[in-house]
């Protein structure tokens, strides 16, 4: 039987990453995933000849190349790869749309400032005195204790629907409580977001996994794809390793688990206390047209819209709420590398309500969520005038089927295991359940965890 130093379980971002400093550091490593095609929640996928990304819109925390301090900098050195490979393209600039307000931002954080000066005047000092906090505050602390972000952030901004715009793209883009987030999270979102910004690999999500896989098989690091855990196999409240779904076993000395932390803990054979998981999940609309967003003057890389003076983020009672969504541009980047135009829509759902339809209501539904798509692009933006070519729509229902997240859960659990321990010997959790989201988030979290963990000290430069 194989044993390795460490098996990783699943191969998204945070896995792949993970496995990269591992074998980086002559670590026998193995990499299993359950599907066929690595990325996890943010994979990819072909139809009629269009590639399509799952889950990308946007890569968070921008930096130029060599920017010190920057995450995406120190991301980059610790994997050893070139920031040229990557081939960004900023975004254009994105905004945030409520009743009677709109808060344009770019990736120079100038844009946002002057846009809540000239809307929210008043709040001017208060505002620098938000920045001031999240720029001083250590939000990456394993040992920070989960606090509410808006009671924190209250007691500085005091006008509420500034509050609440400046929330809506950061409880979207990261937050798996309902209407709040941990205030570590918050400054987390908030640099990556506001003060970093948005940019989009060349050729989107592949590009980025293609890296990832490049390396990690000349460091040579072991995947293999198609092959799903069936049990983490723990003796004497220790790991001894894992067995597949073919009923192989395999023994490792360590695994760190990238599927979450309730369905890590749903398959370790000893009982455990499992988090439940979160609540917060969504349907993706991808549009392709046979004209572009900027033929219609559209120039927005993404916008956060929502209808009424609350931002009411939390689990649709409907099938979606249609209330606010997100809508990304993404021929709307500094290069546009699509031959047509592309609109991706994003609405809150209810993951019990998708769950329960027979397979017809199902298929009626997701024409409905299309609909609701097209009506709010047309709502936005009258002149909009182009023949959709090609859609397809995914629910929760897709997500818990192609990730194996609970619930449909993109965020995963609302307790996170920060320092990436659990209750087993040995049994580490990177990625979302480690609460490092996002691509930039993930790949974070699997190198921190595999330094923190699975390195001997002074193997980590
Ligand atoms: C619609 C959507 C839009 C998004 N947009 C963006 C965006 O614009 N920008 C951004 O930065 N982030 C975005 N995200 C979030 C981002 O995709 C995730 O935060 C990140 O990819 C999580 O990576 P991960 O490694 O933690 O987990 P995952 O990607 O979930 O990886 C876990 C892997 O484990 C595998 N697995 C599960 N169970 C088993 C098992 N039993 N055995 C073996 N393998 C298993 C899964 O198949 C999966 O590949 C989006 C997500 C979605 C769904």
């Amino acid at each position: 039987m194989t044993n390795y130093d460490t098996v990783i379980i699943g191969a998204g971002m945070s896995g792949l990453a993970a496995g990269i400093r591992l074998a980086m550091f002559d670590q026998k490593v193995c990499i299993l995933e359950k599907h066929k095609v690595p990325g996890g929640l943010n994979s990819y996928y072909e139809r009629q000849g269009r590639k399509l990304d799952v889950g990308l819109h946007a890569m968070t925390n921008f930096a130029c190349k060599g920017e010190r301090g920057r995450p995406l900098t120190k991301l980059l050195k610790q994997l050893r790869i070139p920031y040229e490979k990557l081939e960004l393209s900023q975004q254009n600039f994105s905004r945030i749309h409520f009743p009677g307000y709109n808060i344009s931002f770019s990736n120079d954080p100038q844009l946002l400032t002057k846009e809540i000066e000239k809307n929210f005047p008043q709040q001017k000092d208060h505002v620098a005195r938000l920045l001031e906090l999240v720029r001083n505050f250590d939000d990456v602390n394993l040992d920070n204790k989960p606090q509410s972000a808006k009671e924190k952030v209250r007691e500085i901004i005091t006008d509420e629907n500034l509050l609440e715009m400046l929330f809506c793209p950061l409880l979207i883009y990261g937050s798996a409580w309902e209407n709040d987030m941990d205030f570590s999270q918050f400054v987390i979102m908030f640099k990556s977001i506001y003060l970093e910004g948005f940019s989009r690999p060349q050729n989107g999500v592949r590009t980025i996994i293609n890296l990832l896989l490049e390396k990690y098989k000349q460091l040579g690091g072991e995947l293999r794809l198609g092959t799903g855990i069936k049990k983490i196999d723990i003796e004497n409240g220790s790991v001894q390793g894992v067995t597949l779904d073919s009923g192989e076993k395999i023994q490792a000395k360590k695994v760190m688990s990238s599927i979450g932390l309730p369905e890590t803990m749903n398959i370790v054979s000893e009982k455990s206390d499992a988090s439940p998981p979160g609540n917060m999940s969504f349907t993706e609309t991808i549009l392709f047209f046979d004209k572009k967003p900027v033929d219609f003057g559209i120039k927005e890389t993404i916008i956060f819209y929502n209808n009424h003076e609350k931002y009411d983020y939390k689990k649709a009672e409907d099938f979606c709420d249609y209330r606010s969504a997100v809508i990304c541009f993404p021929n709307n980047f500094g290069c546009d590398d699509y031959d047509e135009g592309l609109i991706r829509v994003t609405f809150i759902a209810n993951f019990e309500k998708w769950n329960e339809l027979d397979r017809p209501t199902y298929l009626q539904r997701k024409k409905e969520v299309r609909d609701e798509a097209m009506a709010l692009i047309t709502k936005l933006f009258p002149e909009f005038r182009a023949n959709l070519l090609y859609h397809d729509v995914f629910t929760p229902k897709t997500i818990t089927r192609y990730t194996g997240h609970l619930k449909g859960a993109v965020y995963g659990t609302t307790r996170k295991a920060r320092d990436g321990r659990t209750s087993i010997k040995n049994l580490f959790i990177c990625g979302t359940d480690q609460g490092f989201l996002g691509i930039v988030g993930a790949m974070l979290s699997g190198i921190s965890m595999a330094n923190l963990h699975c390195l001997m000290n002074g193997d980590k430069t």
